[in-house]
């Protein structure tokens, strides 16, 4: 095999962590029985392994059993929360708040029910990506029925206030959604003290499988309504029919605990190696750190590089190190991040803009060598540009 970059992108996805894999092929081999058959062992014997990993998620966020609703990850729990909200709420008004940094899977179905006739309001955020929290106050209206609100941003890692949002929200009466996807296993989550009715998660950004995730459901002060969204045999309490995948779920429940073990010595890692990498780049003039420099993931590092073409930087990146511009979703488009356009950035120096996922198998040598050679690449790009 050839020798592969190193992988930076741990915001868009992660390797499945060899413990969680050990911990899900029993259920892959031995355990194949569908959860849901009552009448025999192999049901039985996979009913107590969802049982059990649902506890271990419920506890992560301190919810109760019966709150977490398992789907395929976190955009579909973000389409139920949002879609079965609006659907469940119609009546109470038709107004929804969210916010311009939103990951794609918050933003598209906002718009698709803008098609519907809900209002939507995609608030701004402050040039360090947080947002203005008098502002959101102000927004929500008496037909206000919905307000998403990420925890942490998967391009610039910002931190939001969620437990003032929430209880903003509380105050008003307003459902109060989160899309978690990046702060579950990096960030203490409590539903409870942060006040949150709805909150997505998923397995593959923290060393799980890709293709399971969860929505948090509050059952009591208030009990949240939902509307579902698939239909079917009635499984995770007719929220969300279809058969359970138990390895996924399985393995979902072993990455969250080997994440939440080692929540505070890998922070406290990654944010080295994440200040030290920031500290060498910022030896380079006109680099612009992208979000606010406290209220960020540990491994997260984002920065926009004037006087170099994005498409050129990664291109010439990428053959050592593994990592994108804006989201890997939006990478593929044409179109510069709109969560850095959100920042103020203008299209080209939003296109000139690296995002450094730093995670679990990131060492100090690996940061290094990316250190030494984004600024070797930097710098050849520059005086190739300036002297034509
Ligand atoms: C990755 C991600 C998603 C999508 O999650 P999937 O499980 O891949 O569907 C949604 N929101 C955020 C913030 C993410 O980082």
């Amino acid at each position: 095999m050839v020798d592969r970059p190193i992988y930076l992108d741990g915001h868009a996805t992660t390797k499945v962590d060899s413990r969680v894999i050990s911990a899900m092929m029993p259920y892959l081999d031995n355990y194949y029985g569908n959860p849901s058959s009552n009448a025999h062992v192999y049901g039985w014997e996979t009913q107590a392994a969802i049982k059990q990993a649902r506890e271990v998620i419920a506890n992560a966020i301190n919810a109760e059993e019966t709150e977490i609703i398992f789907t395929s990850g976190a955009t579909e729990a973000n389409n139920l929360a949002i879609k079965g909200v609006a659907e469940a709420y119609f009546s109470k008004g038709k107004h929804i708040i969210t916010c311009q940094t939103e990951h794609r899977a918050v933003i598209e179905p906002c718009e698709y029910l803008e098609t519907l006739g809900f209002e939507v309001t995609f608030l701004p955020v402050k040039q360090n990506g947080l947002l203005d929290l008098s502002l959101l106050e102000k927004t929500i209206r008496p037909d206000t029925i919905l307000v998403s609100i990420m925890t942490a941003n998967n391009e610039i890692g910002v931190i939001q206030d969620i437990e003032k949002i929430g209880s903003i929200c509380k105050a008003k009466e307003v459902v109060c959604h989160t899309d978690a996807a990046q702060a579950l296993g990096k960030i203490p989550l409590d539903v409870q003290k942060m006040n949150i009715d709805l909150m997505s998660l998923t397995a593959h950004k923290i060393y799980g499988m890709k293709g399971v995730g969860a929505l948090y459901v509050r059952r009591k002060n208030p009990r949240v309504k939902l509307a579902s969204q698939i239909q079917g045999g009635g499984q995770e309490r007719g929220f969300r029919s279809g058969t359970l995948c138990t390895p996924q779920i399985v393995a979902f429940a072993q990455a969250v605990k080997l994440a939440l073990t080692q929540l505070e010595t890998e922070n406290q890692r990654q944010k080295q190696l994440r200040d030290y990498l920031w500290q060498r780049l910022s030896e380079l003039s006109r680099i612009y750190l992208n979000g606010d420099f406290h209220q960020r993931l540990a491994g997260n590092l984002n920065i926009s590089i004037e006087g170099v073409n994005g498409a050129a930087l990664l291109l010439a990146l990428q053959s050592k190190v593994a990592l994108s511009s804006g989201s890997a979703c939006s990478s593929t488009s044409t179109k510069p991040s709109h969560v850095l356009k959100a920042l103020g950035h203008s299209d080209s120096l939003a296109r000139a803009s690296l995002r450094f996922g730093i995670g679990r198998f990131n060492t100090q040598e690996e940061i290094e060598e990316v250190a030494d050679f984004t600024i070797k690449t930097i710098n050849s790009l520059r005086l190739a540009t300036s002297s034509c």
